[in-house]
């Protein structure tokens, strides 16, 4: 019933896709780490190897989970690493309006529902059963869940091959704004993928799970498809991946040129001098090839 709807009105001019569009899109729970790094110069080399454009996009639409300076360190980051991002950075912050437009259109589309269950009732389910569905309740100050099918969702990962879930088996209708009105991470990436034109996902492979979620709405709404490449994580000493929460040591920007070196490195890339990270990056341009990338999920022998 969904899938041949012509696409949602949305806003003029945007959603427009040239052949090859990238990104890069940090959202600022902390400074950004060596993980960050290897995600950036994999996006940015990978978009401007195929003569692509590449944007960069703060997705800081959860404010509790904001930590104070992050946004900061990731603007001075993009300049240290001299990343030249084609258009302004954009802030999901200033952008709620249009993910809840979005919201309307899939409310008028009776592909949502407003839900009234809480964490506690929840419980240890980790597979929401739609308790909610059938109650007809209010959308206002409730959290507000999509309807999802059950049926296999397949992508094949430019790094990782197939991948297939089953929402329904797996996950259940989830939320797309919580009671607090905080937009999720889903909508507002898919919004923004779809409203900046991106063609070319290329990220850290602990996003592989949500990318079902993705192409769900993706399709709800209509938009076009996305092409996914999922790299291998960095590891700290304690086996555990990289990430804010781990306390992954914030990027030391006076050693740029280092740091962008071991993230080539890391990612298996042909070597390259050290130089200013403007020249260093359009050698690795030149030099791009994912088939060295390693085709797994977790870098080994990479320690920070
Ligand atoms: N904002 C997400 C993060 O920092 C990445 C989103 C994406 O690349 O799709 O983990």
């Amino acid at each position: 019933m969904l899938f041949n709807r012509p696409p949602l009105p949305l806003f003029q001019g945007e959603g427009k896709r040239i052949p090859y569009t990238g990104r890069f899109a940090p959202s600022p729970t902390g400074p950004l780490h060596f993980g960050s790094l290897i995600t950036a110069v994999a996006s940015y080399c990978d978009a401007r190897s195929q003569h692509g454009i590449w944007h960069v996009r703060i997705e800081d639409t959860d404010i509790p989970r904001i930590s104070p300076g992050s946004e900061e360190h990731i603007l001075r980051s993009i300049d240290a690493f001299q990343f030249e991002p084609d258009s302004e950075i954009i802030f999901q912050k200033n952008r709620i309006n249009i993910y809840n437009h979005v919201i309307e259109q899939l409310k008028q589309n009776h592909l949502v529902y407003a839900c009234q269950c809480t964490r506690k009732i929840l419980g240890s389910n980790h597979i929401y059963t739609g308790t909610c569905q059938s109650l007809n309740l209010n959308f206002t100050n409730q959290a507000i869940r999509v309807k999802v099918d059950d049926l296999d969702i397949c992508f094949e990962d430019r790094l990782q091959g197939r991948h297939c879930s089953n929402l329904s088996h797996d996950l259940g209708d989830f939320v797309l704004k919580r009671r607090d009105g905080v937009i999720n991470y889903q909508l507002a990436v898919v919004v923004d993928d779809y409203l900046q034109g991106i063609t070319h996902v290329v990220r850290g492979a602990d996003l592989l799970d949500n990318t079902a979620r993705q192409i769900w709405l993706t399709r709800l709404l209509a938009y076009p498809q996305l092409q996914y490449l999922h790299l291998p994580l960095a590891m700290n000493g304690q086996g555990q991946k990289l990430s804010k929460q781990n306390l992954a040591h914030a990027l030391d920007l006076s050693k740029a040129p280092e740091l962008l070196q071991q993230a080539l490195i890391a990612l298996h890339q042909p070597s390259v001098e050290l130089d200013t990270p403007a020249r260093m990056l359009k050698q690795a341009i030149a030099q791009w090839n994912i088939q060295r990338i390693p085709k797994a999920t977790e870098l080994n022998g990479i320690y920070l």
